[in-house]
């Protein structure tokens, strides 16, 4: 029937209008900000920097490998890689961003640099309050602004947090193995070389 459609919906928002005076479920309007709906985990809003510990500088997973920079389709992430390295969480030598900035007036949300890093370095926020009248200062974020710490990741996405968390425990843990075996090969090594190679007799000893 023509029109079905159109009568259905005015119903609906008739039930809803009538049942808001009987009914908390009726009620559909926030007063927001001071009121708001539950985050929900999956949701997504920017990118935000992962930090493991408690200086952001050192902690910074991100190594400025500029995956994400290149693949990020409206091109709003902009990195400058460091010359130098310095320890990271982990006292391992990287590369750190000297300058990683996002424009958030551009980006589109799409979450591709946090599926593309391999350091686990870039997340998705749920932050949204974000809008301002400061074109650069407000919406061109700086690595100082983009860096949150792993307990915040953990927060707001706690199942995704868990099982990266999980994931790098895993890869640390064979890594710490790997060296260990190396380390203790090394060692056997030199003892064995130790043991075969004949003990030279003083000098002015009798060989
Ligand atoms: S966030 Fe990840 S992909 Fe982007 S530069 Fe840093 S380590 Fe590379
Ligand atoms: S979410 Fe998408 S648009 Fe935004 S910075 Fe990441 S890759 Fe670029």
């Amino acid at each position: 029937m023509i029109g079905e459609g159109i009568l259905k919906g005015m119903a609906e928002t008739a039930r809803n209008f009538f049942g808001s005076y009987v009914s908390k479920d009726r009620l559909v309007t926030l007063q927001y900000p001071e009121q708001r709906d539950p985050q929900i985990e999956a949701a997504r809003s920017f990118p935000f920097l992962v930090c493991d510990g408690g200086d952001w500088q050192q902690a910074m997973r991100c190594v400025a490998c500029q995956i994400c920079e290149k693949e990020c389709p409206p091109k709003c992430i902009f990195i400058e890689k460091s010359k130098d390295k310095k320890p990271d969480a982990n006292g391992k030598l990287q590369f750190y961003p000297a300058v990683f900035n996002i424009d958030i007036s551009v980006c589109m949300s799409c979450q591709i640099c946090a599926e593309v890093c391999p350091f686990d370095a870039i997340k998705m926020d749920v932050d949204h309050d974000l809008s301002s009248d400061d074109r650069f200062g407000g919406l061109l974020l700086n690595k100082q602004r983009l860096a949150k710490s792993n307990e915040y990741y953990n927060s707001i996405h706690p199942t995704e947090a868990a099982a990266v968390d999980a994931r790098l425990a895993g890869e640390r843990a064979r890594q710490e193995a790997k060296a260990k075996a190396a380390a203790e090969a090394k060692s056997a090594a030199e003892a064995k070389l130790a043991a075969a190679t004949p003990v030279q007799p003083a000098i002015g000893e009798p060989r």
